[in-house]
């Protein structure tokens, strides 16, 4: 329900299976909820998502287990999220659903309309948040898919703050290390950490 006509990141996925069999993990930072790449996991494709809820397009308030598959929700309030406590999430949610899920590749559907200021999303977080959620992405990757993963552009509506977000992720991606290590966790939302630890917890 955004602005692609298809689905870039469900059509790679698919790909990769057929071309080389394997599981995959979609990575969703974008400010909106990915609704149609969730309609679709099952089938060795997995799903784990940061969005603003409730907001457009009103989807995303629960995870759930599709077969041997994870679709992981992580709803943001609109009002926002603190830079530290967006990071946190990523550096907990990520790990933890790699473990469970055990992908052969990561795809990110990497939206930056999270930044602040941006006219179409906006969760309030610093533009620097792109080099340790690509540490993190990258870290997973190595651990979990022989460093394995693709990067499509999504969202993100302020030229400057893309230019720049684009450029972390490609040095960080390169081995670059963010200036910002691992960030506190006591800064994620309590009723997001709550819920997610218990849905992870429940296997
Ligand atoms: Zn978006």
């Amino acid at each position: 329900m955004g602005f692609c006509l298809f689905n870039n990141v469900a059509v790679a996925a698919r790909a990769f299976q057929a071309g080389f069999g394997g599981r995959v993990l979609v990575v969703d930072f974008d400010y909106h909820h990915g609704n149609g790449t969730e309609a679709v996991a099952g089938d060795g494709l997995s799903y784990v998502s940061t969005h603003a809820y409730p907001a457009y397009p009103g989807t995303g308030a629960q995870s759930y287990r599709r077969s041997d598959d994870l679709i992981v929700n992580a709803p943001v309030p609109v009002a926002g999220i603190s830079t530290e406590g967006f990071v946190a999430l990523w550096q907990y949610l990520l790990p933890t659903v790699a473990r469970i899920v055990r992908p052969d590749l990561l795809i990110v559907s990497a939206g930056f309309d999270y930044v602040a200021g941006d006219s179409v999303g906006d969760l309030g977080v610093d533009v620097d948040a792109a080099a340790p959620l690509a540490a993190v992405i990258r870290d997973v990757a190595a651990e979990h898919c022989g460093g394995s993963v693709a990067y499509v552009l999504e969202g993100g509506y302020g030229i400057a703050a893309l230019t720049r977000s684009i450029a972390a992720v490609a040095a960080v991606s390169d081995g670059a290390q963010p200036k910002s290590g691992t960030a506190d966790p006591s800064a994620i939302p309590a009723d997001v950490s709550q819920a997610l630890h218990i849905f992870l917890r429940s296997g």
